[in-house]
């Protein structure tokens, strides 16, 4: 796809969106994954604009979580949502620093792999059995747990 905008670097045109394929490290972990930049033909230089760095960032975190197998942040807002934990009260509950949970759910920060099983654990362990867990961090779920419809 040809962009509007001249090369940065040279003022050359045409720059175009391209496909790449780039290796990076993400936390403690390498990983190799596709993404778009923009590269100009005239002088061969390659950049990002703002929302393909984003991409390129969240491409990157993703491919480590599917290749290690992290939680992803969806499943950290479904397990928050179930039980109605403000990110405070999941912080106490795995005894980890302030503003993690808030890191981990914009994605910008992998959870580390015991976290991220702890997590799981939490998720599938049973209601009362989680409540009793909480109840010992002096955590109050606002929800009971139990899925909308279950018996
Ligand atoms: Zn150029």
């Amino acid at each position: 796809m040809i962009r509007e905008e001249a090369c940065p670097q040279c003022g050359g045109r045409p720059v175009r969106e391209v496909v790449v394929r780039r290796e990076s490290v993400v936390g403690r972990w390498k990983t190799e994954y596709e993404d778009r930049c923009c590269a100009c033909d005239a002088c061969g230089e390659e950049y990002y604009d703002v929302p393909q760095l984003k991409a390129s960032l969240r491409t990157a975190a993703d491919s480590v979580r599917a290749k290690v197998g992290l939680v992803s942040p969806e499943r950290i807002r479904a397990l928050r949502a179930r039980y109605g934990l403000s990110q405070a009260q999941l912080e106490r509950l795995l005894g980890i620093g302030s503003k993690m949970v808030v890191r981990w759910e914009r994605g910008g920060v992998l959870p580390s792999l015991a976290a991220s099983r702890l997590i799981e654990v939490l998720d599938d362990v049973p209601v009362a059995v989680f409540a009793k867990l909480a109840a010992k961090r002096g955590v109050v779920p606002k929800r009971d747990g139990r899925q909308e419809g279950a018996a």
